[in-house]
């Protein structure tokens, strides 16, 4: 089942007369994976911030299917379904694979619910699931802290898919990555992104051309460029602004 589409539009952030912002539109259709590439200052992070609820725009509206983010706070943002997984890795690194995703977990509120998922053990199924999703199954039983850097990356894309989310917003993922870290995650990004949304902010063009999926450039908070890598690559305002310096 893929989740809500997300809609940003005429969107404008305006920081003490700075607009980080400017009248930025967007759709980003369910199911789709979307990068999102420009210079330093561009305001790719404002536009995650406004999406999670951490900004409020100045201008313009947000809408989640059919939930009007524009006004709403961080939290019931998280609770419609949108998670956001930031450059640096927050997983406990005492913790286990399999125990930092069990973390993750949310049981059921009301008793019946849970009853059955402990019974039926919902919990182990699901995080197997995600681990073998996230291509760590060899190292469920292995504490964090002994994991490469790419490994904790993707066991914390993990802790956020264990919520299920309809969309999942990432940062920077590859920065410090090898190359064959770099492949597994594009792979992985595409995988995820069969069955909700995902919006990718990255600096590595050849990872984003590994992604496939359309790119939005941005360039002084709005919208310059929309389409594939090449697209994007051969269009000469984008060469102008961000490729060519
Ligand atoms: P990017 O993520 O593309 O590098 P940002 O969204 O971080 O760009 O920033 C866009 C612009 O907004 C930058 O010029 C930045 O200095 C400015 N900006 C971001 N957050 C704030 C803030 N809280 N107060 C003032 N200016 C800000």
């Amino acid at each position: 089942m893929k989740g809500p589409g997300l809609y940003l539009d005429g969107v404008s952030v305006v920081f003490d007369g700075f607009r980080a912002l400017n009248n930025l539109s967007l759709i980003v259709d369910p199911g789709e994976l979307r990068a999102v590439i420009g210079p330093n200052g561009a305001g790719k992070t404002t536009m995650m911030d406004v999406i999670t609820g951490k900004t409020r725009p100045t201008a313009g509206t947000v809408t989640f299917g059919e939930h009007d983010l524009t006004r709403m706070d961080e939290a019931r943002i998280a609770n419609l379904g949108i998670g956001r997984k930031f450059q640096k890795p927050t997983v406990f690194d005492a913790l286990t694979v399999f125990e930092n995703l069990e973390l993750a977990l949310k049981a059921p509120r009301d008793p019946w619910s849970c009853l059955r998922w402990k019974l039926e053990n919902t919990a182990r199924k699901r995080i197997e699931a995600v681990t073998e999703e996230i291509g760590l199954a060899s190292r469920a039983g292995d504490p964090a802290a002994i994991l490469s850097h790419g490994q904790r990356q993707w066991l914390e894309i993990g802790m956020l898919l264990m919520q299920d989310p309809d969309l999942l917003l990432v940062d920077e993922p590859v920065a410090g990555m090898t190359d064959q870290e770099t492949e597994h995650t594009a792979a992985l990004l595409r995988r995820i992104a069969g069955t909700r949304s995902v919006v990718v902010v990255e600096h590595d063009l050849e990872f984003v051309r590994a992604l496939g999926s359309k790119v939005t450039v941005l360039h002084e908070g709005t919208l310059l460029s929309e389409g594939s890598i090449d697209t994007v690559q051969n269009d000469p305002r984008v060469i102008e602004v961000y490729l060519g310096r």
